[in-house]
């Protein structure tokens, strides 16, 4: 996909005023003779930008505004060392507002909507987000935070909740824990909107019937904004991103080159009116496609991205294979009576001299246990090439987070 005329507007726009400001990325554009964006050639001659440029600039090295118009901060930790923090103007805080009241429009939530948020809120941007796109959307905001499950269904029946927002793992320890209960003909939920982890079909319906909700995606990182820059519409899983804030580009996750639309890659958003941090080209590390059509379900003209089916860093090698979780999740899909959730730990056997990779894979009592070994077993053989040593334990077992979930542990790093 290239920029439009307006966007090449808003990006050469973007340009000037980070040369003008002084910040880290001024010195990155000086150095690479970047000087403003005229055309698509312009464009790609850009930098990529990338979670590393925040460290090194930690902690306002790219802010652009002089400091008195920043009105908050928020911070993403990754899951190496050094936190990463995000100038907001108030501009960016209510930009950031609209666009996510944005999302529960076209979830179909309306100010009639009573709306329980789960995710954290402090320096990440999850909680407080969903609160403030909840508020501009005029519907009654329930600000839970993660945890105290007890508390969180209580509230829940009290207040005849209709929308529940939360991480997938933890949306599905809600539902398991409301079917444990027989609470369901005592709650209103339609709706749910999930963000931040991928997570696969399975885990998708067993949340949607246990609760009998319709759910709903969101995108979205704390270097752009934070969730709520796009979302599926009603029956389809592609996602709008909202193009009027961010340009979407796919690229060649190992050559930088973009790649035609359709076809798979890596996100690379390019943020068009952020002031506090504005960030040109950030490699997400997310990987999915452009959908190169018009929307079927509300005609949109947002560009739609596939489901989120993984990131490129969470590759992982093994028997010199390249694997991604969400193809562990295709291969479950296939599989009848798995749970959805999974743990994958890669490990060496010093004395065979090879890696073994062991499959954890929770599955429902009704099935044979050792058959169902048996068939993830030959299915993940057939459908990676690799082999795996697979353990089938009841639903429920692995821990659930109220977080992201770690899925695969590499032992080999240590
Ligand atoms: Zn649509």
């Amino acid at each position: 996909m290239k920029p439009t005329p307006r966007q090449l507007e808003q990006i050469d726009r973007q340009i000037r005023r980070i040369l003008a400001s002084g910040s880290y990325f001024a010195q990155v554009y000086r150095e690479a003779g970047v000087t403003g964006c005229k055309s698509y050639d312009d464009f790609l001659e850009i930098p990529f930008s990338e979670k590393a440029d925040l460290r090194h600039a930690y902690p306002l090295g790219i802010m652009v505004p002089p400091q008195e118009e920043i009105v908050r901060i928020h911070s993403s930790s990754g899951t190496t060392g050094m936190p990463v923090i995000i100038p907001y103007t108030a501009k960016d805080v209510s930009d950031w507002a609209e666009q996510f009241a944005r999302c529960y429009r076209f979830a179909g939530i309306t100010e009639k909507d009573r709306i329980q948020i789960t995710p954290g809120y402090g320096l990440w941007t999850a909680g407080i987000g969903f609160q403030a796109g909840c508020e501009r959307l005029g519907a009654m905001a329930i600000p839970m935070g993660p945890g105290n499950t007890e508390k969180q269904l209580q509230m829940m029946v009290d207040l005849q909740s209709t929308v529940i927002t939360a991480t997938s793992s933890y949306a599905l320890l809600l539902a398991e824990e409301v079917e444990k209960r027989g609470l369901l003909p005592k709650l209103a939920l339609k709706r749910g909107v999930i963000g931040s982890e991928m997570w696969g079909e399975k885990k998708r319906e067993a949340i949607a019937e246990k609760l009998q909700i319709e759910l709903f995606d969101i995108y979205g990182l704390t270097e752009i904004y934070g969730p709520g820059i796009g979302i599926n519409c009603p029956g389809q899983r592609g996602m709008h991103i909202w193009d009027d804030f961010i340009f979407t580009e796919i690229v060649d996750p190992a050559t930088g080159e973009p790649v035609e639309d359709g076809e798979s890659g890596e996100i690379v958003l390019t943020t068009l009116v952020k002031e506090g941090a504005p960030l040109l080209r950030f490699r997400t590390h997310d990987l999915s496609r452009i959908i190169p059509e018009t929307c079927p379900v509300c005609g949109s003209s947002h560009p739609m991205i596939d489901v989120v089916r993984g990131r490129s860093d969470d590759m992982f090698k093994v028997h010199g294979v390249n694997l991604f979780p969400s193809q562990v999740e295709d291969i479950l899909a296939k599989v009848d009576g798995t749970g959805g959730e999974y743990r994958i730990t890669i490990a060496h056997d010093d004395e065979r001299k090879k890696d073994v990779m062991l499959l954890t894979v929770e599955a429902e009592g009704r099935v044979d246990f050792s058959q169902t070994t048996l068939a993830i077993q030959d299915t993940f053989k057939s459908m990676t090439g690799a082999s795996a040593k697979v353990t089938v334990v009841p639903v429920g077992t692995l821990p659930r987070s109220e977080k992201k979930t770690k899925r695969v542990t590499d032992l080999r790093e240590v």
